[in-house]
């Protein structure tokens, strides 16, 4: 099939099922950024973990005033919102939220981490620093999407980087594709209007970030009617690096 670039598909490409690790800064981001794309994949078969670099602290509201109790609820929120999915584990660095450095020290940690779980697709979010035109990238997504395309690559899969991990008997990886959720300059459009209400339901259980859960609601389907494109359809949007094939 001829695909213009960027033109919306129904997306199969994958025969054989993979190791999606999903790597985004916050609780709530997996579900915000792509959920829909993530209820596609689990129903045709892949696998999806998330690694969460912050527990969410600094998500307070008078409801949630306390940080530390927030870590707590927003664990469970965001397992509760996984199962609605199909995910499987949901891991956290519990990097403090506000505050991720897309340092080496970070890097490193990152790239173990892959060696460790050896995923198939990476997906992270693009380090870009405006979106949707008007907003200002929260800079945890930026550090978040840098510090993941930087221990992709060239770190995970390449010898002479961190060769004590080696030593210690971690493998290089053999990572195939890396796609960047929340990109102004997406090359591939997934039609993913099946799933808009499966994404909707796990957003639903953020509950201590999207208020009332009536006017979350109408509010959502009001942004539905905004973003929905001529044909009524919903899509969502990537950047996707084909690293080996
Ligand atoms: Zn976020």
């Amino acid at each position: 099939m001829e695909v213009k670039a960027n033109s919306p598909i129904k997306f199969d490409e994958w025969q054989e099922p993979q190791r999606i690790l999903v790597i985004l800064a916050h609780p709530d981001d997996p579900e915000f950024f792509m959920g829909a794309t993530i209820a596609m994949w689990i129903q045709q078969g892949h696998k999806i973990d998330y690694l969460l670099l912050t527990k969410g602290e600094r998500g307070l509201s008078e409801e949630y005033p306390n940080g530390e109790e927030l870590k707590l609820v927003r664990q469970r929120e965001q397992r509760s919102a996984a199962d609605v999915l199909g995910v499987g584990e949901v891991d956290y660095f519990d990097l403090p939220d506000g505050f991720i450095e897309p340092s080496f020290e970070n890097r490193k940690r990152l790239t173990a981490e892959l060696r460790k779980r050896q995923p198939d697709i990476v997906v992270s979010s693009d380090p870009q620093t405006f979106f949707h035109r008007f907003y200002i990238n929260h800079p945890d997504h930026r550090a978040a999407g840098l510090l993941t395309m930087e221990a992709v690559f060239p770190g995970a899969g390449n010898a002479g980087f961190y060769p004590e991990q080696l030593a210690r008997g971690l493998k290089t990886t053999r990572i195939c594709e890396l796609w960047m959720s929340l990109t102004v300059d997406p090359n591939i459009t997934l039609d993913v209007s099946d799933y808009w209400q499966i994404r909707f339901d796990a957003l639903k259980k953020h509950a201590s970030q999207i208020g009332d859960p009536a006017s979350f609601e109408q509010k959502w389907n009001e942004r539905r009617q905004e973003t929905a494109e001529s044909d009524g359809l919903y899509y969502e949007h990537f950047r996707r690096v084909i690293l080996r094939v």
